[in-house]
C-alpha cells in the first residue's frame, strides 16, 4: 500500500523542532518494508533542553488544583478518541499489529488519560497522633518533579499514556522518549496533548539515540524520576547507572509468563483465551503467555484445539481487514523466534503447525513468521525458559500439579501467570503461591487503568495503574507541626 512517509518532529518547550545536527532516523513498516516516516536524531543536546523545559514548567503546573491538571487529561482523551482512526492505522504502519489492535490499543490508551483525569483529585495525606501533646504529624504527597519516561515499541500507544497520564495527574512534568522502531504514534499523541492547550514545557518529546538520551536523563540533576518498559537488559543497566544520584526508577521489564491448564479445567474456554493472548500482537506482549502447561488428561484434546484454532489464524498486512497477526517488529526479533524454535526441534519438539519463516508473495519484504504450535516440549528448551515475544505456542504436559507450581515459579522472572481451573480451593491457592505480580484466573485479561500491572523478580519494580501507578509520581513527606 502506497503511503507518503512522515517526518515528526521532537516537542521541547512547546515548541516543534529538528535535532541540531539535522540528523533523522527512520521508521520502516515490517510488514513491508516500506518507509512509513521519519524524526530527528536528538541526543544530549536535546535531552538537556527538554530536560530545562520540564524544570521550567514544574512549578506552574505542580501549582495548578488537581481538578485542572485533570481536565487537560479528560481533553487528551476526548481528542485522542476523536483521532481514534487515523492514529491506529498510523500505529499498525510503524509497528505492524492488525487495525483492529491497534483500534483496541488506542482506545485503551484514552482510558488512561481519562481514568487519570479523575484520579489526579484523590491524591490525599494522613494526620498522625503526636507523640507529645502539642506536636501533630501531617503526611502529605508531592509530585517528584521532572519525570522521563522511556517507553518500547510493542504498545506504543498505551505505554505513552499509561505512564505520562499518572506523571501528569501527579503533578510532575515529563520528558518522553519512545522506542526509535515506533516513535511516530508518540509524536502523534503529543500532537494532540497540544491540543489541550496544555502549558509549553509540562510535556516534551525527544526521539534519536537510546543510549545516549537515556545516559544523558540518567546525569541531570533535575530528571528526579525514571520510568521505563522494555527489555531487562536495558532495565539492569538503568539500575546501575541510577546509583549514581540515587534516582527513583519504575521498571516493567519482561517476563516468562506460563498458562497453568489444570485437570478440571474447561478445555474451550482455555484454548480460547490461549490464543487470544499469546497471538495478540504477534506473541509480542511482555505479559503475554510464554509456554502451556496442559495436564496430561486434557493435553490431546487441547493441543488439537489450539492446533485447528491457530491454523486459522490470518497472517497478514495489519491494515487489511479480517488479519490477525501481522509481522515481527523487525529481523532481529524474528531470527530470535526462528532460533528458538530450531532449538526445540533439535532437543525433540514437534511442530504441529507452523514452525518456519513466511517469506512467499505478498508477505515476501515483511519479518512474517508463521503461528506455531509445538508439542513434546520439555524444560532443556529454551522455550521455557527465554522470553520467545514471538508467534510460538510451546506446550508441556504435565501429570503433578505441585511440580508445576514450583517448575513456573523457577524462572528468574516474575510479571503474569494465568491459569484455568473451576475447583475455587485450588484457584485460591494457586494464585497465592505462584511467585508473579500479577495471576489471572480462568481468563487472561490483566491491563486496565484501575489496576497495578507490573512485575517482581526481574520483571521489575513498581506499579503503573490505578493509584498505584500515581504512587511512582509522588514523594512522601512527614511534617512534624508543633503548636
Ligand atoms: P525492547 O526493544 O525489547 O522493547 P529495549 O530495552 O531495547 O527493549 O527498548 C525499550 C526502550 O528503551 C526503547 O525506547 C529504547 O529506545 C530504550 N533504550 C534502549 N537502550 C537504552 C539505554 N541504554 N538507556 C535508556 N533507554 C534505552
Amino acid at each position: 500500500m502506497m503511503r507518503t512517509a512522515v517526518h515528526y518532529r521532537m516537542w521541547i518547550g512547546g515548541q516543534w523542532m529538528d535535532s541540531e545536527t539535522g540528523e533523522t532516523i527512520t521508521v520502516i513498516n515490517p510488514a513491508n518494508g516500506e518507509l512509513v516516516g521519519s524524526v530527528p536524531k536528538g541526543g544530549r543536546t536535546e535531552t538537556e533542553q527538554a530536560v530545562r523545559a520540564a524544570e521550567q514548567a514544574f512549578p506552574v503546573w505542580s501549582g495548578l488544583t488537581a481538578a485542572d491538571r485533570g481536565s487537560y487529561l479528560k481533553k487528551w482523551a476526548e481528542e485522542i478518541r476523536r483521532e481514534r482512526e487515523p492514529l491506529a492505522r498510523l500505529l499498525t504502519f510503524e509497528q505492524g499489529k492488525p487495525l483492529s489492535e491497534a483500534l483496541e490499543e488506542v482506545d485503551a490508551a484514552a482510558d488512561f488519560s481519562e481514568w487519570y483525569g479523575e484520579e489526579a483529585k484523590r491524591v490525599t495525606g494522613e494526620i498522625l497522633a503526636g507523640s507529645k501533646p502539642k506536636q501533630r504529624i501531617l503526611v502529605i504527597r508531592q509530585p517528584v518533579g521532572v519525570a522521563a519516561l522511556i517507553t518500547p515499541w510493542n504498545y506504543p500507544a498505551t505505554m505513552v499514556t499509561r505512564k505520562m497520564a499518572a506523571a501528569l495527574a501527579a503533578g510532575c512534568t515529563v520528558v518522553l522518549k519512545p522506542a526509535s522502531q515506533t516513535p511516530l504514534t508518540a509524536v502523534f499523541l503529543m500532537q494532540l496533548l497540544e491540543k489541550t492547550g496544555l502549558p509549553p514545557g509540562v510535556a516534551n518529546l525527544v526521539t534519536g539515540a537510546a543510549s545516549e538520551i537515556g545516559r544523558a536523563l540518567m546525569e541531570n540533576r533535575s530528571v528526579r524520576k525514571i520510568s521505563f518498559t522494555g527489555s531487562t537488559e536495558v532495565g539492569k543497566q538503568l539500575i546501575q547507572s541510577s546509583a549514581g544520584q540515587v534516582k527513583r526508577l519504575s521498571l516493567e521489564l519482561g517476563g516468562n509468563a506460563p498458562l497453568i491448564v489444570f485437570s478440571d479445567a474447561e478445555v474451550d474456554r482455555a484454548v480460547k483465551a490461549a490464543v487470544g493472548n499469546k497471538f495478540e500482537n504477534c506473541g509480542q506482549m511482555c505479559n503475554g503467555i510464554n509456554v502451556i502447561y496442559v495436564h496430561e488428561r486434557l493435553v490431546e484434546e487441547f493441543l488439537q484445539q489450539l492446533t485447528e484454532r491457530v491454523r486459522s489464524l490470518r497472517v497478514g498486512f495489519g491494515w487489511e481487514p479480517g488479519t490477525q497477526i501481522g509481522p515481527v517488529i523487525d529481523e532481529a526479533g524474528r531470527e530470535k523466534v526462528a532460533e528458538l524454535v530450531r532449538d526445540a526441534v533439535m532437543r525433540g519438539a514437534r511442530v504441529l503447525t507452523g514452525g518456519r519463516l513466511l517469506t512467499d508473495g505478498q508477505l515476501a519484504n515483511g519479518t512474517f513468521y508463521a503461528p506455531t504450535v509445538l508439542s513434546d516440549v520439555t524444560y532443556d528448551m529454551r522455550v521455557t525458559q527465554e522470553e520467545i515475544f514471538g508467534p510460538v505456542a510451546p506446550v508441556v504436559s504435565f501429570s503433578d500439579e505441585e511440580e508445576i507450581l514450583k517448575r513456573v515459579n523457577d524462572t528468574p522472572y516474575g510479571l503474569a501467570a494465568y491459569f484455568f481451573t473451576r475447583d475455587i480451593q485450588k484457584a485460591f491457592m494457586a494464585a497465592e503461591r505462584l511467585e508473579f505480580g500479577m495471576v489471572a484466573v480462568n481468563g487472561t485479561s490483566l491491563s486496565v487503568p484501575q489496576a497495578p500491572f507490573g512485575g517482581i523478580k526481574e520483571s521489575g519494580q513498581g506499579r503503573e495503574g490505578g493509584h498505584y501507578g500515581m504512587e511512582e509520581f509522588l514523594n512522601i513527606k512527614y511534617i512534624s507541626m508543633n503548636l
